[in-house]
């Protein structure tokens, strides 16, 4: 990464976790299903991908949604959301 090229280096993937498929057909309904990958890559290149959340959660890269986001919602997992500290963004004012 070219330091001075982008302004924020923290960028998530967002990451689905789909159960039904992971889980050998267990039907666990996931209240949590949105994950943060991090992104080495814009999360858009990464659509489609297998990755793993940075909570360990195997999730796949959702690449239209937006992290910070979709983190500040009550479905994003709480460890992600705590490990990115993405409430943080909502207090910074602007
Ligand atoms: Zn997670």
């Amino acid at each position: 990464m070219k330091p001075g090229t982008q302004g924020f280096v923290d960028t998530y993937a967002v990451g689905f976790a789909r159960p039904d498929r992971w889980s050998g057909g267990e039907p666990a309904e996931e209240q949590h299903p949105w994950h943060a990958v991090e992104a080495h890559r814009a999360p858009a290149e990464l659509d489609g991908e297998i990755e793993l959340a940075i909570c360990g959660a195997i999730v796949q890269i959702w690449g239209s949604q937006r992290w910070e986001r979709v983190g500040a919602g009550r479905t994003a997992c709480p460890t992600c959301a705590r490990l990115t500290a993405v409430g943080r963004t909502l207090t910074s004012a602007r």
